[in-house]
């Protein structure tokens, strides 16, 4: 049973989106996980063909599609592989703020080249000292005539290597009281004086993702690359936050229904004791726990899609899939692992590296501890 946001178009799309992968993704997915990086020659493909930002109204290049296709982007993406969430990033958490809160100038300077590839963004919250306590972070930029002057340090950005345009949180009041409201959103490209890049960070899975440091020392960046308001980066990233929340949902529950069919084939194929392994008992419930968690996650996330594609509010909801499904997509890796015996602790089964690839679901975007956080603030319990 398909969703019922995903009408004929979509499946349309799916069809040219998995041929167009077939031909210029599956076939290099591992050599880019040697290499560590996704090259940029791939991202200008999917732009020359329509599959970056489509959602971006077409005065600026887009297609003006629905959010529907993102699911279905998302979900082809990762069924290549975990390490292309950074195009995810790009797609539907980095780019949105720049059509939400950009001026006219910012969105004609910046989405068409989002769209076609020449430019590939990041968002940089996270610093050495604070991730989940984003009101904690400690990068300023201080007004200095037409300019901002930036000053600190992120790390574990997605595409931090690639990006020309990387969304910087930062503090123009770092003594406002509450904190979070000296925050405010900078673009900052690639060229400005003051900005350097780390090292690209060598991490447990996700290896062609690429994910780095990023520092500003004295960084000079104009005035007008202010995104909307200063002081209102907290309630634009609060806002922007659930859609991110969401795609990362969507690629786990996508990577859990991957795993389960590689173990459903691998069993099939195995045998021990004179007999096929999905024969014994215990293995055909091990594979009915898992097909009915996948079930529920899928169900449940179809429908909160829907209510975000309707413009509700879903912030608890989200909250809930984001925690839920990546807890269960980490269960069903475990389970995956152990069906393939000692093939599933080889390089050359992919559930090894799906099992690398899906703990850090459970980390980035919000941890799943401020998930429960924010479900049990909006639960009224005291
Ligand atoms: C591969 C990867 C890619 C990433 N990409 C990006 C990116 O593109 N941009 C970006 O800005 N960031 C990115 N991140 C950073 C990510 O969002 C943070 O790592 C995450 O938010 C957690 O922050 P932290 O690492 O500082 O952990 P901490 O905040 O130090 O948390 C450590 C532990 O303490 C728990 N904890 C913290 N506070 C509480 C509390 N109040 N109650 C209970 N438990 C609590 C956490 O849940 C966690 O288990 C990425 C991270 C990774 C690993």
């Amino acid at each position: 049973m398909t969703a019922a946001y995903l009408r004929e178009e979509h499946h349309m799309f799916r069809y040219a989106f998995r041929k167009f992968l077939e031909k210029e993704a599956y076939p290099y997915f591992s050599q880019w996980e040697k290499q560590g990086i996704i090259p940029r020659a791939f991202w200008t493909k999917m732009g020359e063909n329509g599959f970056l930002c489509p959602w971006v109204d077409e005065t600026y290049g887009g297609l003006n599609a629905d959010f529907a296709y993102s699911v279905v982007i998302n979900e082809e993406l990762e069924k290549v592989g975990s390490s292309m969430v950074g195009i995810g990033l790009h797609n539907d958490i980095a780019v949105p703020y720049i059509a939400a809160y950009g001026t006219e100038e910012q969105k004609q300077k910046w989405l068409p080249k989002c769209v076609s590839g020449e430019i590939i963004t990041a968002i940089a919250m996270t610093e050495p000292g604070a991730g989940s306590d984003l009101a904690g972070i400690s990068t300023t930029a201080i007004r200095d005539g037409n300019f901002y002057i930036v000053n600190g340090q992120k790390t574990f950005i997605t595409n931090g290597i690639h990006a020309d345009v990387v969304i910087v949180v930062c503090k123009t009041n770092p003594n406002a009281k509450p904190a979070h409201q000296g925050i405010s959103l900078l673009v900052i490209e690639r060229d400005t004086p003051g900005f350097t890049r780390g090292r690209k960070l060598e991490k447990v899975g996700l290896h062609a993702q690429d994910t780095a440091e990023l520092f500003f020392t004295d960084a000079k960046v104009p005035a007008e690359n202010l995104l909307g308001e200063e002081g209102k980066g907290f309630y634009y990233l609060m806002e922007k936050l659930q859609q991110e929340r969401l795609v990362v949902a969507i690629a786990a529950q996508t990577a859990a229904e991957v795993m389960f069919d590689l173990t459903k084939r691998y069993v099939k194929q195995r045998t021990a004791f004179g007999q096929r392994i999905s024969e014994f008992q215990t293995v055909q419930f091990r594979l009915a726990e898992m097909a009915t968690e996948i079930a529920l996650g899928r169900t449940f996330l179809d429908d909160v899609i829907e209510q975000h594609i309707l413009g509700r509010d879903v912030v608890t909801k989200v909250s809930m899939a984001k925690w839920w499904i990546t807890e269960m997509a980490k269960r069903v890796a475990a389970e995956s692992m152990q069906l393939h015996g000692g093939y599933g602790y080889m390089e050359e089964y992919e559930i090894a590296r799906r099992y690398r690839d899906i703990p850090v679901s459970a980390i980035y975007a919000g941890t799943n501890e401020i998930m429960k956080m924010i479900i049990a603030k909006n639960l009224d319990l005291v």
